[in-house]
């Protein structure tokens, strides 16, 4: 007889949050419900653990797919689901091993529910003498996979695998930030990492190409699709950079510092429009010439709220394997004319405070930002 398969959740660093536990469980719910609409399944509360069981069309794999995107799950596992019973157990054990063709392992049980006449060691004992019968062998040493048991009040769980989740706590929970996207591999890598301390994105993007429409159309809209996998239908602005580009032809060298001025301005405002507490980029201290310290405190003067850069202590080589397995590399590799690129040449790596101060003045970055906020398009996506 098959036996029914659940998703088994397991939610960490939740754990540590003492009052606010509630809060925070009521969020991962909320996001794995958004995460794995058009799936059917039903969602249980079970001791420290969330239980999902599939609906009669939904595909394991799938489901753990997206599982595997939602924040807040240190770790899930796909179980064997019967009654609390040693009978039941060992012949679900028996099942779900052969299924997978293991012929030996290492049996760890537990019981959450102590209303039981048997105890943890006698499901054990049971189950390693049933195994041996078929020809599986129970070992302490040399086994295949280890075999957890979890037996609570109406149901005992059986399971080989334990899958590693993303971690972080769910988005949404730290409130909002606008990230900086740029085409570039870092950026969509420290959009990750916001959202993983749970914070829900807002896109801003700053394109040098003929329209927002084209921007739409282009390899960005796509990066902030696979990113919306992690935190579903996020708004994405695109704003035009001609209006600064022309305001700045005469900022020399300091050009590129003032456009990341320029942007850093742009997420102040879209900030406050959108109840957002924080600006995200993908900067990298040393990463490229303009990074410096000095260049950072340039453009960043007079902003009012915190600038986050996820990635300050990361290589290039790090977060070019993360842009791997999160899956934005292939994008962020794709040719595009980026609005900084344009700037780049050459660029101040000691400005100071008072000439970026002097320069937006004298170029009014203010006023390009008011007119280039103008020309936005705001996209939300499905
Ligand atoms: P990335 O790989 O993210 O493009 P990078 O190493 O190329 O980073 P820079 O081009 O100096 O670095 O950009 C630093 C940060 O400034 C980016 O990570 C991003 O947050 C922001 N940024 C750069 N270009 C844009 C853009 N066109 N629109 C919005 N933000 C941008
Ligand atoms: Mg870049």
């Amino acid at each position: 007889m098959p036996y029914d398969k659940q998703l088994i959740v397991h939610f960490g660093e939740l754990w540590l949050r003492g009052r606010n536990r509630g809060h925070y469980i009521k969020a991962l719910k909320r996001n794995i419900y958004e995460q794995l609409s058009g799936i059917p399944f039903k969602l249980e509360d079970k001791y420290d653990r969330l239980v999902l069981t599939p609906g009669k069309k939904a595909g394991m794999a799938a489901m753990k797919e997206r599982i595997s995107k939602v924040f807040g799950i240190s770790a899930y596992e796909e179980a064997c689901s019967t009654v609390p019973d040693p009978d039941h157990i060992s012949k679900a054990a028996i099942y779900l091993l052969k299924e997978s063709g293991v012929k030996s392992v290492k049996v760890k049980a537990h019981r959450a529910y102590k209303g039981f006449k048997f105890n943890s060691v006698d499901i054990t004992k049971r189950l390693c003498k049933d195994l041996e019968h078929v020809g599986i062998v129970p070992t302490l040493e040399g086994y295949e996979k280890e075999l957890f048991i979890s037996v609570m009040k109406d149901s005992a769980l059986i399971f080989t695998d334990r899958f590693k989740g993303s971690g972080g706590l769910p988005t949404g929970t730290s409130g909002r930030c606008v990230v900086l996207l740029s085409g570039g591999i870092d950026s969509p890598v420290a959009a990750w990492y916001a959202m993983k301390r749970g914070l829900t994105p807002v896109y801003l993007h700053v394109h040098a190409l003929a329209s927002n429409d084209d921007a739409k159309s282009s390899k960005i809209h796509k990066i902030v699709d696979i990113l919306s996998e992690y935190s579903p239908k996020p708004r994405c602005y695109y704003v035009p950079s001609h209006i600064f580009q022309m305001a700045a032809l005469k900022s020399g060298r300091y050009e590129l510092i003032m456009i990341k001025g320029f942007m850093l301005r742009l997420a102040e405002k879209v900030a406050e429009k959108e109840g957002a507490g924080a600006i995200v980029t993908g900067e990298s201290l040393g990463q490229v010439a303009s990074q410096t310290l000095p260049n950072i405190a340039a453009e960043e003067d007079g902003i009012s709220i915190p600038v986050l850069r996820p990635l300050i202590g990361f290589d290039k080589e790090e977060i070019t394997k993360i842009a791997m397995s999160i899956g934005t590399y292939g994008e962020s590799i794709k040719p595009y004319k980026d609005a900084c690129s344009i700037n780049a040449k050459n660029p101040v790596t000691n400005s100071s405070m008072d000439s970026f101060k002097r320069i937006a003045k004298e170029i009014n970055l203010d006023g390009a930002v008011k007119r280039s906020l103008k020309e936005a398009l705001a996209e939300d996506m499905p």
